[in-house]
């Protein structure tokens, strides 16, 4: 567990002066939510970045140093925790992905097509990165790729079946 604080942002919530360090490493890509440490607590809590990010102010000084040595005490002592986030990370992904591949199906009888199933796509560079139905960034996260046009599904089911300037 390395205590690099590249990165590592410590801030107090000025109404309740509850001090959190923000710590890259807690991050996870695919999730809306961030992982803070609450100092006083001593634990990692889920927030919604909007609501928290005009409230917080920048420590410094001596309150940062004695923020990150709680901080780093609990980070060498919870690796199972910090295993726990991942895996309720891996759980998440199953569950959005089990409800892509149900939209999938139902997107793909709306258009007219038969659901074949799915297929887990092959390693490719360059894939098509905007979902011409939702226009929202395609994240690979999923895996979930359309067996009848090879395309990666969308989270809102989409694939290239049903687009209309093939
Ligand atoms: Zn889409
Ligand atoms: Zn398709």
């Amino acid at each position: 567990m390395s205590k690099n604080e590249k990165g590592i942002w410590v801030g107090v919530i000025p109404s309740t002066g509850v001090l959190i360090v923000f710590d890259p490493e807690l991050q996870f890509a695919d999730q809306k939510t961030i992982n803070v440490y609450s100092v006083k607590r001593n634990l990692v809590r889920e927030f919604d970045p909007a609501k928290i990010r005009d409230k917080v102010r920048t420590v410094d000084g001596l309150q940062r140093e004695q923020a990150l040595e709680k901080y780093f005490s609990w980070k060498v002592a919870n690796d199972a925790e910090l295993m726990s986030i991942e895996y309720s990370k891996l759980e998440r992904l199953r569950i959005e992905r089990e409800r892509t591949i149900e939209r999938h199906r139902e997107f793909l009888i709306a258009h007219g097509y038969k659901y074949l199933g799915i297929a887990v796509p092959k390693k490719r560079v360059n894939r098509i990165t905007h979902c011409w139905n939702c226009k929202s960034h395609l994240d690979n996260a999923i895996d979930v790729e359309c067996v009848s046009c090879g395309w990666i599904v969308c989270r809102c089911g989409a694939c290239g079946c049903g687009r209309q300037d093939h």
